[in-house]
């Protein structure tokens, strides 16, 4: 196994006005492995991934990947290294259906037409390897179903296959079970598993029985600090994450 991380993250410091969003956060995540982020609400997630993503500017610090140091660049060009965040949807087309919207996700990434005014299933350089991300996302039952038709758990899935589509190399994942029920968030859960291993993964989640079923090791951001990392048994068992959790989410026993 590789010995260079995948990820190294060092005194990234993001401030916005007198606060400290991020306050000088060191991470390192090696191939193939799920870490999880998580800590109360305000806590400094969501500017976390987004510095990694490259929409947010750090103040200081820097973000290697692979090898690379890829602070400086933005969001399309670390998508192309294999660094691809998964977004809520935006440029979906309703009428069109889910491997359609794949395909054109695909195009988007590639960045070259590939004739795109021909029917986009025609086209078998772009369909198989959309078939193959839908499958992994787990919607090949529902690959020529319209996007409008897709229940809220399938969609979180649709933007999975969008990003896998571009096969990447780690997944910054924001929150997928967001406003998920219990049985979506559970195929969620073993959607990931079945991930595991193939590609580093970033997951940002406040679902708590998720992350301490999926994550290899798991970070605690607390204003803008990392107060531990570790194990999910080791995080579950120290006292400063207990404390800072009093009051909010409640964390698996
Ligand atoms: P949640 O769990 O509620 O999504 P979070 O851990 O993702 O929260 P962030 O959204 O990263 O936290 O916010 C961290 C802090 O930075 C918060 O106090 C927030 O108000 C502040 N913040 C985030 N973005 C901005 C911005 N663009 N301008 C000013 N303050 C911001």
């Amino acid at each position: 196994m590789s010995t260079t991380p995948m990820l190294q993250i060092n005194q990234l410091v993001k401030r916005y006005g007198g606060l400290l969003a991020t306050d000088h956060v060191q991470l390192s995540l090696a191939p193939g492995e799920l870490h999880a982020i998580i800590g109360p609400n305000g806590a400094g997630k969501t500017t976390l991934i987004g510095q990694l993503g490259g929409e947010v500017r750090p103040d200081s610090g820097t973000v290697f990947f692979n090898g690379e140091d890829v602070t400086a660049l933005p969001p399309a060009r670390r998508a192309l290294r294999g660094l691809a965040r998964s977004y809520q949807i935006t440029s979906v087309f309703p009428e069109f259906s889910v491997l359609e919207n794949v395909v054109l996700a695909m195009q988007a990434h590639c960045g070259h037409s590939f004739g795109f005014w021909k029917p986009v299933l025609r086209q078998a350089e772009l369909v198989a390897p959309a078939e193959r991300a839908v499958a992994q996302a787990g919607l090949a039952h529902r690959a020529y179903v319209p996007v409008a038709d897709l229940a809220h758990g399938e969609r979180r899935q649709l933007e999975l296959a969008m990003v896998l589509v571009a096969q990447p190399k780690l997944l910054l994942l924001d929150e997928p079970m967001a406003g998920m029920s219990h049985q979506e968030s559970g195929k969620v859960v073993e959607l990931l598993q079945s991930l595991k291993g193939q590609y580093a993964m970033l997951l940002v989640e406040h679902d708590m029985d998720a992350v301490f079923a999926l994550a290899d090791r798991i970070s605690v951001l607390v204003y803008g600090r990392i107060i531990a990392s570790g194990t999910p048994e080791e995080i579950r068992a120290n006292e400063d994450v207990r404390t800072a959790y009093l009051g909010d989410e409640a964390l698996p026993i």
